[in-house]
């Protein structure tokens, strides 16, 4: 045996590397959107709306991993990812080109903001979104524990084309008529999705929604109020920026998981 052989043999396995997962299905809504599902280890625990690491083997050898929010719920067996298709991107460009029975890297260690843990009681919870910042209310709307801590739940979902609305509405749609489930959320959770570049039933930014009032009228509710009202944000840096300012000028207060409060904050994505 030379020295080399011996060091080869006395390496510990790295306690912290990701699993190597198995995609069960792939699903493209436009030339810049997906979702896939992975196979789940059974000792992979995460909280619904929290995020974690995925990605591919990189070219040298090192595992290219970004962020991702996980978009299926805590109870469901396997995992969903909501996905961009970034053309030069150095993860989504091969990403976007996985198929059924592929290998896709899960990180071990998911954390996160948008979660009830990070939130005081109230009636009512919003959940703003942009984009792939749906992705993780996808996973809290369909946990009964949101349900069992608001009276009511309102998704928003802006995008900027129509054909980007396809997965809020297939998600919320598939929950409420699933016959296991979906009562749970029935008489309690809304969509309120708007377009900003096409012609469509709601159109505008959310932040302008909100400061007009048409989302409270539209949906025959009272305006934001700190005694009733919780939000989530999960959206682009100048999203979540401008809607943080929103959420403090109707006199909301910001949380996290070790001092809860009002609402939370997090970014879609970086850049
Ligand atoms: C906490 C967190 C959670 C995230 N969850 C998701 C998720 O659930 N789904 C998802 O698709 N991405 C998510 N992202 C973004 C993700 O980590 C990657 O940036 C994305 O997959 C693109 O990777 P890339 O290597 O191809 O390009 P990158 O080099 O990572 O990004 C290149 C550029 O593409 C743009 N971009 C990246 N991601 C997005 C996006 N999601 N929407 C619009 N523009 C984007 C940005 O301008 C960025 O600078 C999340 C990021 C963070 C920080």
């Amino acid at each position: 045996m030379t020295i080399t052989d011996q060091v080869e043999t006395t390496k510990k396995p790295n306690p912290n590397a990701p699993t190597q997962e198995t995609v069960l299905s792939v699903q493209h809504y436009t030339d810049r959107l997906f979702k896939f599902r992975l196979t789940r280890p059974q000792s992979f625990r995460f909280r619904s709306g929290e995020f974690i690491m995925i990605g591919l083997p990189g070219e040298n050898g090192k595992p290219l991993l970004r962020a991702y929010s996980v978009a299926s719920p805590n109870w469901d067996d396997t995992l969903e990812f909501y996905s961009i298709k970034v053309p030069d991107g150095p993860l989504t460009s091969r990403l976007q080109k996985i198929e059924q029975g592929d290998a896709v890297l899960l990180g071990r260690k998911p954390v996160g903001t948008l979660v009830l843990d990070a939130l005081t009681p109230a009636r009512r919870l919003y959940m703003f979104s942009t984009g792939t910042g749906f992705a993780p209310f996808a996973s809290l709307i369909r946990d009964p524990a949101v349900y069992e801590a608001f009276d009511e739940v309102i998704v928003t979902h802006t995008c900027r084309d129509v054909a980007e609305l396809a997965y809020s509405q297939e998600t919320v749609e598939a929950f409420l008529a699933d016959p296991d489930i979906g009562e749970i959320g029935a008489g309690k959770l809304r969509l309120y999705d708007s377009c900003t570049r096409e012609s469509y039933p709601r159109t505008g930014r959310v932040t302008d929604l909100i400061r007009s009032g048409k989302l409270f009228e539209d949906l025959g509710i009272p305006r934001l109020d700190p005694a009733t009202d919780r939000a989530m944000i999960c959206g682009s840096i100048d999203m979540t920026k401008e809607l943080k300012g929103v959420m403090e000028s109707h006199g909301l207060k910001e949380g996290s998981n070790s001092e809860p409060a009002d609402f939370v904050i997090e970014r879609a994505f970086v850049g």
